[in-house]
């Protein structure tokens, strides 16, 4: 850190906001005003430098002592019969205080990316996969498919960081890895120019056509489609017949954008296409993910439930609701209270309920419905510091604090909550 009166820089910071744990960044902090330097993205451009100012708590609309909003939190969760926990979108230790306040008042579970969640866990559930680490992707891939993800736009150093770093370990050079994209146009726009991706075009909910077109083919299976999936057959059969060649390929998704009926069913038949290569040489998948503290989530919820997501507490031991659970439809049908939050986006607004409802919000968070008790959190990693773990969940990263802040971290909130109860 240099300081330079008022002004500092704070160098290497690990940035918390789309789940690829960028560690590089260069930060300029000016009072609370946060600027990223170097290693800058869209992202992060706007993530750190939103909301300096900080924001007063509220109760029933009115402006309120922090001791205020937690004690009328308190009474809108302690006489509740079927409370929803939900939103998550914070650190590892603030998700652990919301699920063991979950615990200790009966609520079911659900984080603001539990859709996405479920689509991959129930393809683990019910046939396993074969995943990678970004570390093992980065040095080892020598063939890279890229399945339906605007990893330009969601994503955007990795190319820099994972699929085109300037060195690896292992051979080929990087910049010799081709590149397969099979998706949308608006996606393949963001990608960067290199004439060593391939782009496939495909709409987004024909990608499990394609993957089981390529399962057949891989199979030595004819197909009886001139162009499955949208993409002509010919096409497939080419790219079919370099998959057994790579010595260590892979396939990265992102299930928050595989949202149609069946997106489960596409995340199944690309790990399905993983399984059959591992026949013949090595191919895993790695799953894209991890923004608002996703993968944080999955990690803290299995540890403490053995559930990764979408569970109810309310029966007294953890139950596995996948549909019931999902945080809309409960808060709008079944829940009589709602504690909902986000750390990090002040964008991930509460699902709208009849429910009195608790905000834990990063600050200048405008909920449609003028929230019950609304409680402004510190930003981890901004605000103070925390662990937050990356989209391949092998990693807990630490997150620092960057500048002073009155407003409480998430699990402070939860404490000071829990004592009121
Ligand atoms: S790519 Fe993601 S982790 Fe990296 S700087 Fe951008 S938002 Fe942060």
């Amino acid at each position: 850190m240099t300081d330079n009166g008022s002004s500092r820089t704070l160098r290497d910071v690990v940035c918390p906001f789309c789940g690829l744990g960028c560690d590089d960044l260069t930060v300029a902090a000016q009072g609370r005003t946060l600027t990223v330097r170097e290693g800058v993205c869209p992202i992060s451009e706007v993530a750190f430098s939103a909301h300096p100012e900080e924001d007063r708590p509220r109760t029933d609309g009115q402006e309120a002592s922090l001791d205020q909003a937690l004690a009328r939190a308190a009474e809108v969760l302690r006489p509740a019969r079927r409370p929803l926990v939900a939103g998550l979108g914070t650190d590892g230790a603030g998700i652990r205080s919301a699920l063991r306040l979950a615990d200790r008042i009966g609520a079911g579970v659900d984080h603001l990316h539990g859709a996405a969640g479920m689509r991959n866990t129930a393809v683990v559930q019910t046939t396993g996969w074969i995943t990678t680490t970004l570390a093992e992707a980065r040095n080892r891939a020598d063939l890279w498919i890229l399945a339906g993800s605007d990893v330009g736009r969601r994503y955007p150093r990795f190319f820099e960081r994972i699929a085109r770093p300037s060195e690896t370990l292992f051979e080929p050079p990087p910049n010799q890895r081709p590149i397969v994209f099979i998706g949308p146009e608006t996606a393949a726009a963001n990608l960067p120019a290199d004439d060593r991706i391939e782009r496939i075009p495909c709409a987004e909910d024909r990608i499990g056509e394609v993957f089981a077109a390529l399962r057949a083919l891989e199979a030595g299976r004819p197909l009886f489609e001139a162009e499955p999936g949208g993409v002509p057959a010919e096409r497939l059969r080419a790219l079919a017949e370099r998959l057994p060649r790579a010595r260590y390929g892979v396939i990265a998704w992102d299930a928050g954008e595989l949202d149609f009926p069946g997106g489960d069913l596409a995340v199944e038949a690309i790990t399905g296409l993983i399984d059959q290569l591992n026949a013949h040489t090595r191919w895993a998948g790695l799953p894209l993910g991890g923004r608002d503290g996703a993968t944080t989530f999955g990690q803290a919820c299995t540890w403490q439930t053995g559930f990764p997501g979408r569970v109810d507490l309310g029966p007294g031991y953890p139950r596995h609701a996948p549909h019931q659970l999902e945080a809309g439809r409960f808060a709008a049908e079944e829940a009589d209270a709602v504690l909902w939050i986000s750390a990090f986006d002040a964008g991930r607004l509460p699902p709208d309920t009849e429910a009195p409802t608790v905000v834990l919000g990063r600050s200048a968070m405008a909920p449609e419905r003028e929230p019950t008790a609304y409680i402004p959190v510190g930003v981890p990693g901004l605000d103070h510091g925390g662990q937050a773990y990356r989209m391949d969940g092998v990693m807990a990263l630490p997150l620092a604090r960057l500048r002073e802040s009155d407003l409480p971290s998430t699990a402070d909130a939860i404490a000071g909550i829990e004592q009121r109860l």
